[in-house]
């Protein structure tokens, strides 16, 4: 029997790639050669001049755009139900000091151009297509990730973070917001009302098409990844360990209270520690970004000071309590035995984001439908999506990523000699993943209502 496939395979011609590169071209204009991209978050010439580029882009198209409180961009294709639940892709603009091209515009471009692709073949797909730009996701500019989703999901506080501080500029959030159009005292009246700043209720599924942060898919010659999960992280990045000096010949062994050497058996103890988690099939890496000595330190000397930073991460949220664990009772033990004060500082955690069945299965289903090979992998990075999962069935595409230099001018998504993306190219192929799953549908009946109409009514007027 046959069976009809619903509704029939999404294709894009060139004209699809070169509108993707027209695009990222609007977006060059942040970008030194050589040294790579600098789009700062919330300021003039930086996202702010992307983001309006890309909605000048969307009106062009003729969809409707919406804009919450914290600045995030909606462009809105309208599909035939209007009251079933949106489909919603994006990704951010925003660049870390001296970044690559694609790293966030690639999930915004991948979305214009899967409208550009159903309009050119005449096609309305049954649940609204929303493309996003999630505002500010680096964390260079507030030091904070993800401000533009974590203000619109509730998991920042906005009358406390008004008054965080931009590094670039010294100034307060509260005033780019307002230099950047947008009003602090809106913002935070719809949170209180509200809760959240966009109706998420009324998104059946977020997908977010990346580029990769490694080589894995390179590596494996696989073209696109499915990410299962974000992974959280614990980071301390001032911990301080203080002995006492004495002189490096004369000192006895025993009596010594070495900062330095505590430090380098926290660090290597832990180390172990990560590499029986991994042995036994947990999800785990660890790292020492940093680490210094003491001003006063001298060759001849034992050291009476020493500092480092530590960072853990894992797909899995009982691993990285039970590495914390770890951290403490390292630490404890070496205290004793070193007979030092370990401060371990402050500790900031990140959860990590399971993605959803549903959605890591609908876009498997739409890859085998159209012969594009895809393996499932963990995110080691963290993204929107990371938000997104605690309110919405959230997926990620990862594009394979060519140097895997990530957050570097050498980051590379497979362009032609001549500065094209080919219709046989990684970027393509992750449009036309995505193009099918649109026009297959996805969770649109699971949770019903426009999300404009909701939207509207959070932002209309209180008469007050
Ligand atoms: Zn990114």
């Amino acid at each position: 029997m046959y069976i009809y496939m619903k509704p029939y395979p999404f294709e894009i011609t060139s004209d699809q790639m070169i509108y993707a590169e027209n695009l990222f071209a609007l977006l060059d204009n942040n970008w030194t050669e050589g040294q790579g991209m600098n789009r700062p978050a919330y300021m003039a010439e930086g996202e702010n001049r992307a983001i309006n580029d890309l909605i000048k882009e969307g009106r062009k198209l003729g969809l409707s755009i919406r804009t919450d409180a914290a600045g995030n961009v909606f462009m809105i294709y309208p599909g035939k139900n209007p009251d079933a639940g949106a489909l919603l892709t994006g990704s951010h603009v925003d660049s870390v000091v001296n970044g690559g091209r694609y790293d966030g515009p690639a999930g915004v471009i991948a979305g214009l151009t899967v409208v550009h692709a159903l309009m050119a073949q005449g096609i309305t797909p049954d649940q609204d297509f929303i493309v996003g730009i999630y505002r500010n996701e680096e964390s260079p500019s507030f030091k904070q990730v993800s401000v533009g989703m974590k203000l619109a999901s509730g998991s920042l506080d906005p009358a406390e973070f008004m008054e965080r501080r931009h590094t670039h500029t010294g100034h307060a959030f509260r005033k780019h917001l307002q230099a950047s159009g947008l009003d602090p005292e809106r913002l935070i009246d719809i949170f209180k009302r509200h809760g959240e700043l966009i109706p998420f209720s009324s998104i059946a599924a977020q997908i977010e098409i990346h580029i990769e942060q490694e080589r894995e898919l390179s590596d494996q010659d696989t073209p696109l990844g499915i990410v299962t999960a974000i992974r959280g992280n614990y980071r301390l990045p001032g911990v301080t360990i203080k002995g006492q000096t004495g002189h490096s010949g004369a000192k006895s062994f025993e009596k010594r209270q070495d900062a330095g050497m505590a430090k380098n058996r926290l660090v290597s103890e832990l180390y172990d520690e990560a590499l029986r988690l991994r042995q036994s099939g947990r999800d785990i890496v660890f790292t020492e970004p940093y680490s210094r000595s003491g001003d006063s330190a001298k060759l001849t000397h034992i050291p009476d000071d020493a500092q480092c930073a530590l960072e853990v991460r894992s797909t899995e949220d009982s691993v990285l309590k039970d590495f914390l664990s770890a951290i403490h009772r390292v630490s404890d033990d070496l205290q004793h035995q070193h007979n030092v004060m370990i401060d371990l500082g402050n500790i900031v955690y990140s959860a990590p984001a399971t993605m959803s069945q549903t959605v890591i299965d609908a876009i498997g289903h739409a890859a085998q439908q159209i012969h594009i090979k895809t393996m499932l992998m963990p995110s080691g990075a963290g993204h929107d999506s990371a938000e997104f999962a605690k309110k919405v069935d959230t997926g990620m595409i990862f594009i394979a990523q060519k140097t895997g230099l990530s957050h570097r001018h050498e980051e590379d998504m497979g362009r032609d000699p001549d500065k094209t993306f080919s219709c046989e190219g990684d970027f393509a192929k992750a449009i036309t993943l995505l193009g099918q799953i649109v026009v297959n549908g996805l969770n649109q009946n699971a949770r019903p209502g426009s999300f404009v109409k909701k939207f509207d009514e959070m932002y209309a007027p209180t008469g007050i």
